[in-house]
C-alpha cells in the first residue's frame, strides 16, 4: 500500500524499495504522496517561499558534461562573461525587489579560475560588499582549499550538483569528472561554514532505484537544500535526440525528498518549464523559487537557455505576482537570515 509506505517516509523507517515505490506512484497515489509533501512543508514553513534570483555570469567551460548545453564541444553557441559591474548591478536590482539570494553561477570559466580563483572571489566580495544580499556561489568543483576562501569573500551557499550517485551513470554524464571529488565539495563546504545545495537529473536513463539512492545520499550527506531537475535534451549535444520526458518524475522526486527530508530546502525551478511548471512544484512541496531571471539583461538559463526569459515571465514581479495568486507568500530577508543561521548552528563547522 502507497499510504504505508508515505507513512514509513514521514516515520523515518522507509528503506530503498519503499523510496522507490513512491517514486514510481501514479495516480490516486501520486496525489496522496503530493498532499502528504504539501502538509509537511506547510507545517514546516507555512505558506512561505524563499526565491533566489539567477546570475549565469560566465557561459565559458572547460568540462564537456554530456547533457549540456554548454559544453566546450558545442563550439557553435555565442558565450558570454558578464563584468564584476554588471553582476553588481543585476544583484542588487534583485535586492531591491525583495529576492532572498542571488544565485552567482558560471560554467569551469579557465578565466575566473586563473590565479587561484581570484577573478571569481573579487566578484564574491563586491556583491558582499556593495550589495549585501545572501550569496549562493555555483562556480564547479573547486580545491578544498578554496573553501574557506570562498567563505571569507562572502558568499553563504555553495551550490554542486551531482546529478546522480550512480557512478556508472557519472560516469556517462559528467565526462572526465571525479566521482569523489564533486561528491567532496558538499563536504568541504560544509566543513568550511558554507551551506550546500545538490542536485540531480531527472530521465537520464535511470531507474526509480537509482533515484532512491540518489536522493538518499543527497540527504544524508547533511545538504541544507536539495534538487531534482528533469533533464532537457540540448540542441549540439550527444544527448540532443534522446526523448524528452514529462515532469511527472521530478514531481514524485521533490515530494518525496520532502517527505524523506522535512526541513530542507527544496526548489522548484523555473529553468525546466518556466512559469507553467511552477504551480505543480509548489503542489508537490517545494519552498524555494530558484532561476528567477530578469529579462532584457541578456542572461541565460541552464538547462532552457532562452525559455521565459526574453518575455519577462521569469522577472521578479511575475512571479512575485503568481505566488499571490497562489496562496503563498514571499520569504523576507529576515525568514532567509534566521533560516541560515539556525542551520550554520547545527553545521559542522
Ligand atoms: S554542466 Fe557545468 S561543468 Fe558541465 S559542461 Fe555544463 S557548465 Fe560545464
Amino acid at each position: 500500500m502507497l499510504s504505508d509506505d508515505i507513512a514509513a517516509a514521514m516515520g523515518g523507517s522507509i528503506d530503498r524499495a519503499g523510496v522507490a515505490r513512491l517514486l514510481r506512484a501514479e495516480g490516486t497515489g501520486r496525489e496522496q504522496l503530493y498532499a502528504a509533501a504539501r502538509g509537511v512543508r506547510d507545517r514546516m514553513f507555512g505558506k512561505k517561499v524563499f526565491t533566489y534570483g539567477f546570475v549565469y555570469f560566465s557561459t565559458h567551460c572547460k568540462n564537456n558534461c554530456s547533457f549540456c548545453y554548454y559544453r566546450r564541444s558545442n563550439t557553435g553557441l555565442e558565450r558570454y562573461r558578464k563584468t564584476t559591474e554588471e553582476i553588481v548591478q543585476l544583484a542588487a536590482n534583485l535586492k531591491d525587489a525583495g529576492i532572498n539570494m542571488a544565485d552567482l553561477t558560471m560554467g569551469e570559466d579557465p578565466q575566473m579560475y586563473a590565479n587561484g580563483f581570484d577573478g571569481l572571489l573579487k566578484i564574491i566580495s563586491a556583491v558582499r560588499d556593495e550589495v549585501g544580499i545572501p550569496i549562493m556561489a555555483s562556480p564547479g568543483a573547486m580545491p578544498k582549499g578554496m573553501f574557506p576562501r570562498l567563505r571569507e569573500a562572502g558568499a553563504d551557499w555553495f551550490a554542486c550538483y551531482q546529478e546522480t550517485y550512480d557512478r556508472e551513470l557519472f560516469s556517462r554524464m559528467r565526462l572526465e569528472q571525479s566521482f569523489e571529488d564533486r561528491m567532496n565539495q558538499k563536504i568541504w563546504s560544509m566543513d568550511a561554514g558554507l551551506l550546500a545545495e545538490d542536485g540531480m537529473m531527472v530521465g537520464l536513463g535511470e531507474t526509480a532505484e537509482s533515484r532512491a539512492d540518489t536522493i538518499l545520499t543527497m540527504g544524508n550527506l547533511g545538504c541544507q537544500q536539495i534538487r531534482a531537475m528533469t533533464f532537457v535534451p540540448q540542441t549540439g549535444t550527444p544527448m540532443e535526440t534522446v526523448t524528452p520526458m514529462n515532469s511527472d518524475n521530478e514531481l514524485n522526486a521533490i515530494a518525496v525528498m520532502r517527505l524523506l527530508f522535512p526541513d530542507r530546502l527544496i526548489p522548484a525551478s523555473l529553468d525546466v518549464e518556466g512559469i507553467a511548471g511552477l504551480r505543480t512544484r509548489l503542489d508537490a512541496g517545494a519552498n524555494v523559487i530558484t532561476s528567477i531571471v530578469p529579462p532584457d539583461k541578456n542572461l541565460a538559463g541552464v538547462a532552457q537557455h532562452e525559455l521565459d526569459i526574453g518575455n519577462g515571465n521569469r522577472s521578479v514581479e511575475h512571479v512575485l505576482g503568481l505566488l499571490d495568486d497562489m496562496g503563498y507568500r514571499p520569504g523576507t530577508d529576515a525568514e532567509f537570515r534566521s533560516f541560515m543561521d539556525s542551520w550554520r548552528r547545527s553545521c559542522r563547522a
